[in-house]
């Protein structure tokens, strides 16, 4: 089954390294996730209200507006935790333990992959440090990430994909003989509201793309108490290769608000069909102001069919991670371990937001 999605990658070998690279040679590969709330959704960092920024609404729209921002940490964290869970499920961590005489790391206590996190206390091993990246926070250096992500944006004005909801929280005390007048509340996105958004990935391997591409099909919950709202699918709009980053996140909500406001306002309802007629007129006006080498995976549903099979088929998965994590170990034994001086380079890792 591996096989046949190979042969459906085949033609797009050259876009992938064998290995691991030392140095970076910008081969993109680019996904482009539409992503849609499936209930009431909590994108803030704290608090009770919502992130938001005021932007241009379109390319052509010059018009201000609020719009809901989901920061990139919010985007990438829940997908690296899919994966992760994964591996451990599958026990392609436990096995993975650097032989080449990392006495530093031995000394500082080394990190398990099995017990790798994502925040604080990285194995610098597994497949997650080495293709998400990892602060230097343990003796074992710092990695940049190799996906790429932005903040991303919501297409409509706030007051169109909010809403207020106040929690029936029942007042135990009553100060001064008047009744509670804290009411508890918070902002919630909306279900069935879009956010178009990409992710970048630089210099990767066969299986690492399709190990990303699994973990952004997998993953259901974002946001805030995302184990009790906050389910947002993920529908791929397209996968692109090129020498150059086509896409951006807010230029496609940009896009998408001037396509869908060409004829009167924005309406207030929208849904999935609206996206994806949209499309291609997006998607070709982007990639034709390109300077570069850009191609396209034209044969996308066989590829996501491909992939939603393979993530079916519990032996090959295994071998597709136990791949991955050959990978990440040989690149951690032969080209990190002897390039240590560049780890003094410090790391450029997501500890913002
Ligand atoms: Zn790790």
């Amino acid at each position: 089954m591996l096989e046949q999605l190979t042969t459906l990658l085949n033609e797009h070998q050259d876009a992938f390294h064998s290995q691991v690279p030392r140095y970076r040679q910008n081969r993109y590969v680019q996904i482009v996730v539409l992503r849609e709330t499936k209930s009431h959704a909590i994108f803030t960092t704290e608090g009770q209200t919502l992130d938001v920024e005021r932007l241009q609404a379109g390319l052509l729209s010059r018009k201000q507006i609020d719009r809901v921002v989901m920061y990139k940490r919010k985007q990438i964290a829940p997908e690296r935790r899919t994966g992760k869970a994964l591996m451990r499920d599958l026990g392609t961590l436990g096995t993975l333990q650097v032989s080449s005489g990392k006495k530093a790391a031995k000394a500082t206590k080394a990190i398990q992959p099995s017990e790798c996190q994502i925040m604080g206390g990285s194995c610098g091993i597994c497949p997650d440090c080495i293709l998400y990246g990892f602060a230097a926070t343990t003796g074992n250096g710092s990695q940049r990430a190799r996906v790429l992500t932005d903040s991303g944006f919501v297409v409509r004005d706030l007051r169109q994909v909010m809403r207020h909801i106040k929690l029936n929280a029942i007042q135990d005390t009553i100060a001064g003989g008047i009744a509670g007048s804290a009411f508890a509340g918070r902002e919630n996105v909306l279900p069935q509201v879009f956010m178009p958004t990409v992710e970048t990935l630089l210099d990767v391997t066969l299986p690492e793309f399709l190990y990303v591409l699994g973990n952004i099909l997998k993953t259901t919950r974002y946001g805030a108490e995302s184990n009790r709202e906050g389910f947002v699918r993920n529908h791929i709009l397209g996968i692109y290769w090129s020498d150059v980053e086509l896409f951006s996140n807010l230029e496609l909500t940009q896009r998408y608000y001037d396509a869908l406001a060409a004829e009167q306002d924005i309406p207030d309802y929208l849904d999935l069909q609206h996206f994806l007629g949209h499309w291609p007129a997006i998607e070709s006006a982007t990639l034709g102001q390109v300077t570069g080498r850009t191609r396209k995976m034209d044969n996308l549903a066989e590829l996501l069919e491909g992939v939603r099979n393979l993530y079916q088929d519990e032996n090959v998965l295994r071998s597709l991670l136990q791949e991955l994590a050959r990978q990440s170990k040989q690149y951690v034994e032969t080209v990190k371990g002897k390039d240590k001086e560049a780890d003094s380079d410090s790391s450029e890792e997501d500890a913002e937001e």
